[in-house]
């Protein structure tokens, strides 16, 4: 086995749960004689809380477990993330969308048909044909925009069928084009989960991506990303999510399930930990 370096990478959005426990645990066994990082992914400035951050440390730790220091904070890193952009920008691969939701629902009720993608209705593609001098204008005159990715002619520069290894379920080809036209910078954030993520994993020499299997899809974005930002490519394990009595994925508005209330009515680390390699039976 290589000695992989893997990281567990929460929002502090609300309190950890067992399914947070799950994948923290299982990245850490990934990287028993490797590197376990932790990273936070707080760019979302709006959902973010300190408290959840310094709960999140508390309760990792509750668990037993022991991470690299420091720990990398993204929301540090705007100035990183602008280089990514730049360097997508210089392909000539990204553009300036002013679109609000209510455009793009309207757009989408004109076109009469809605293709969806894992995050949703996919982008009908309105500011991707705006003239320069339309862009110019509404850029000068303090008009909001996210920057999205113009996937097709991404495909078309990349040249070439991109293919990632699953270390569990096999070598896929990477078909980026089922997120549409996405958002890499948004509207209030000069960045995304998609451009933070790819670029954080290759800063901190992760090798081994280990997350849920509701980000599977992802990954085919990511493994485009990559290959656009000339950044190494490393191996993933999607792993299964936990689910909660009735079979469905615990959120963090399950407060009932967070790592918080199990330990206030009594539960062990150990129990945690037992209850979850009991579920994985
Ligand atoms: N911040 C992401 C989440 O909480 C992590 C995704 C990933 O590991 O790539 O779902």
């Amino acid at each position: 086995m290589p000695d992989h370096t893997t990281r567990f990478a929460p929002s502090p959005t609300g309190w950890l749960h067992l399914g947070h426990a799950y994948a923290a645990l299982f990245a850490a066994r990934c990287a028993e004689n490797g590197r376990f990082l932790v990273r936070l992914e707080d760019i979302d400035g709006t959902r973010v809380r300190p408290e959840y951050e310094t709960a999140l440390f508390e309760d990792l730790a509750w668990l037993g477990l022991r991470w690299e220091m420091p720990v990398l904070k993204q929301s540090d890193h705007f100035a990183d993330y602008r280089i990514g952009l730049q360097r997508l920008e210089s392909l000539g691969l990204l553009y300036p969308c002013f679109c609000t939701r209510k455009d793009i629902q309207e757009e989408i009720a004109r076109a009469g048909q809605a293709p969806h993608g894992p995050d949703g209705v996919l982008y009908p593609g309105t500011c991707r044909t705006l003239s320069a001098e339309e862009r110019v204008l509404r850029q000068g005159r303090g008009d909001a925009y996210a920057l999205r990715l113009d996937v097709a002619k991404a495909i078309a520069i990349a040249g070439m069928e991109l293919q990632w290894e699953d270390r569990a379920r096999g070598v896929f080809t990477a078909t980026p084009q089922i997120f549409g036209d996405v958002v890499l910078a948004r509207k209030d954030t000069p960045a995304s989960y998609h451009l933070s993520v790819v670029m954080d994993d290759a800063r901190q020499g992760v090798t081994l991506v280990t997350r849920g299997e509701d980000l599977l899809e992802a990954t085919h974005l990511h493994r485009l990303l990559i290959h656009l930002l000339n950044l190494p490519v490393p191996l993933w394990e999607h792993h299964r999510l936990i689910l909660d009595e009735n079979g469905r994925r615990l959120a963090k508005r399950d407060d009932a399930r967070s790592l918080r209330s199990l330990r206030d009515a009594g539960w062990s680390p150990q129990r945690v930990i037992e209850h979850l390699e009991l579920q994985e039976r």
